[in-house]
């Protein structure tokens, strides 16, 4: 996943002073900050921090390299003003930049300004644009900020469609598991819902497991014994989307069977999940109208245990699945939580009619 700080590292490190203007390093051991470009010796990555322009170098205590001089403007080419300009706007705005209007206003063909904005800063305008968004809601999720709200304030507009433009760069690639997950990475991440902690994890294939309890200690070794030769670790960052609609699944808001899994069962409790997976939110099945569609309409019992097995919560919704009476049947994460669920799904009129 690429984002700003790794972009502004690149320009240092071939030493692109294109990039000059855009934004300045500073050396946190010599207390010096320059222009990209700068002739001195290159610094080491944990070394630098970045920072907008010269006046936030210096309000944190740097001070200006005497070789490059990143404090005097050199800025000949006006363009450069007006793409820093645009950055700045691309870094703070949760709203889209009017292009035309940005161009018009000083004086550029939205062509010529998307052309040297590629020459200056390496990628396209509109990749900014997402890399800028996406470092925006990891900010706010640092600062503990609701999934949901965090994503909007971003300027996804919804947290659906950072799930569907942000996922894509959270960079899952088809990949199988087996074995304890031998080899394998598996990164999870957790949240607090109204219905308990939440704990997802995933493969870069999908989601592998998802569990609903009190403890998030205990819900991480669960999932850790599950794969016990796996590489297991935290990563919030690259797990923000499959959050953000979990997160919205526990209200309702959103089916989290738009999130691709990556689970393992045998071959009747996969075809019993496959089902799950295709009822639709705010609608139930019998666990006897499961049996049917998978062809083996006596095995009811056996759907129940399947249910029961699903590794996954939410993401195979085997909440939705209930008894013929309509009573709630079993969950594997507690009745109550089921039964908030299925109440969170329920369509607007139906809860007017109760
Ligand atoms: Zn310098």
């Amino acid at each position: 996943m690429i984002d700003l700080d790794e972009l502004r590292w690149n320009a240092v490190k071939n030493r692109d002073a294109t990039a000059a203007g855009i934004f300045v390093y500073a050396v946190t051991t010599t207390g010096v900050y320059c222009r990209p470009g700068c002739a001195s010796r290159q610094p080491l990555r944990r070394n630098v921090e970045f920072f907008p322009g010269p006046a936030d170098a210096v309000a944190v205590g740097y001070r200006a390299c005497r070789r490059c001089r990143p404090d005097e403007s050199t800025a000949h080419d006006p363009t450069v003003d007006a793409v820093v300009e645009l950055c700045r706007q691309l870094e703070h705005s949760s709203q889209d930049v009017d292009l035309v209007a940005f161009a018009a206003e000083h004086g550029y063909s939205v062509r010529h300004l998307r052309r040297r904005f590629v020459e200056l800063v390496g990628v396209t305008i509109s990749g900014y644009a997402r890399v800028a968004r996406a470092e925006r809601v990891r900010a706010l999720l640092r600062a503990k900020v609701p999934v949901t709200q965090a994503a909007i304030d971003a300027g996804y507009g919804s947290s659906r469609a950072f799930y569907e433009t942000g996922a894509a760069q959270l960079g899952m690639t088809p990949r199988a598991y087996r074995d304890g997950g031998r080899g394998v990475r598996i990164t999870f991440t957790s949240l607090v819902t109204p219905l308990g902690t939440v704990v997802a994890a995933a493969t870069e294939r999908g989601v592998c497991a998802v569990r609903i309890g009190a403890n998030e200690v205990e819900l991480v070794h669960e999932i850790t014994a599950e794969f016990p030769n796996s590489s297991f670790e935290r990563d919030d960052d690259a797990l923000v989307g499959t959050a953000l609609v979990l997160a919205g699944a526990v209200r309702g808001e959103y089916d989290a069977t738009v999130l691709p899994i990556d689970v393992q069962g045998t071959a009747f409790q996969m075809r019993v999940w496959d089902v799950l997976r295709k009822v639709p939110l705010g609608d139930t099945l019998t666990y006897s109208q499961v049996a049917e569609r998978i062809g083996s309409p006596r095995a009811v019992r056996a759907v129940g245990s399947a249910c029961a097995a699903n590794p996954a919560a939410l993401v195979v919704p085997c909440h939705r699945i209930v008894r013929r009476d309509g009573s709630l049947g079993g969950y594997r994460w507690g009745l109550d939580v089921k039964d908030a669920l299925l109440d969170a799904e329920r369509p607007v009129d139906e809860h007017a009619r109760q």
